[in-house]
């Protein structure tokens, strides 16, 4: 039998205005938007509407500080918080609408309306700490969502895993002391944002709930799948997440302009099996993903489609 996948996108996402020549652009949404109308898996999909988090819900991850220098810069018409992150007039607003797709994410699949979903958001999440917007990441979607699945949904343990070619450095920062969630990254190394050494692997409560597994430049399928089995999978299995949340960049395909990592379209394919089986194994199949970057159209647009296309099967 087919899993129902829910598919979470918002029209608003394309006005986070970045500024000409910006890798994280509107025309990634459009491109994915684009080629999963001329998919089959298309029909499939259920389809369900975001909704904004509320500041409350970013304050699990963020402090009031940061929350409030994002509204600032957003009233008064935009600016960028360093070089490469922008905010626009209407960024913080958007922001808002790309976490709350993943708390989305998280009722749907908690509540058992859909087996598993898929957030199509901007702006990503993973760099984001929780003082400071960097890395093109204004609030971190995911960790979000991860406190929220605790907190709201009572789900007890989480497993985060990114795949994204960069290391997710507020991703780990949140939960660095933290045991309760479980945070897998594997990034090319050296590369932004230069975090994600093997030897952090947490502090205190949290030790040993961090595995980075960085990987040098021209790493292919075959090296992914290698490093998911053998490292991942039996981590995973004795953390036994309740729920799992993928932060699905694929900025490591083979056409992306800012890395050099090789993964294939089929690649990102075979990942995704491996994350459900294991989900499967672990927590009733319970698997959020939610986009971070990718900012090759056609490699971006090709990945995602086949991200669904698995997660559908
Ligand atoms: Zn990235």
């Amino acid at each position: 039998m087919r899993r129902k996948t829910a598919f979470i996108s918002h029209p608003d996402y394309l006005d986070h205005d970045t500024g000409f020549g910006h890798p994280e652009r509107p025309a990634r949404l459009e491109a994915i938007h684009a080629r999963l109308d001329q998919s089959e898996i298309n029909r499939s999909l259920v389809r369900l509407e975001p909704r904004s988090a509320t500041t409350d819900e970013i304050g699990f991850a963020h402090t009031d500080e940061h929350i409030d220098s994002i509204r600032r810069i957003a009233e008064s018409g935009g600016g960028r918080v360093d070089y490469d992150t922008a905010v626009s007039a209407k960024s913080y607003d958007i922001a808002l609408l790309s976490a709350g797709a993943v708390l989305r994410a998280v009722d749907a699949v908690a509540d058992g309306e859909t087996d598993n979903a898929f957030a199509c958001v901007r702006p990503p999440g993973h760099h984001a700490t929780p003082n400071r917007a960097m890395g093109f990441c204004l609030f971190n979607n995911v960790a979000v969502a991860a406190r929220y699945a605790q907190r709201v949904k009572g789900l007890e343990r989480v497993l985060i895993i990114d795949w994204d070619v960069h290391h997710g450095n507020g991703t780990q920062d949140v939960f660095y002391g933290d045991g309760s969630v479980f945070y897998f990254s594997i990034h090319q190394h050296p590369l932004y944002p230069g975090t994600g050494m093997a030897h952090e692997v947490g502090e205190g409560g949290g030790n040993g709930a961090t595995l980075n597994i960085p990987v040098p430049a021209g790493s292919n399928d075959d090296d992914y799948v290698e490093a998911f089995e053998q490292r991942l999978i039996p981590a995973a299995t004795a953390f036994n997440p309740d729920l799992v949340i993928v932060s699905a960049g694929f900025d490591a395909h083979e056409k992306d302009p800012l890395a050099s990592v090789y993964v294939t379209t089929e690649g990102f394919g075979r990942l995704t099996d491996l994350v459900m089986r294991l989900a499967d194994d672990c927590c009733g199949g319970r698997l959020v993903s939610a986009l971070e970057g990718g900012y090759s159209l056609e490699g971006v647009s090709e990945s995602v489609v086949k991200h669904l296309e698995h997660l559908g099967a």
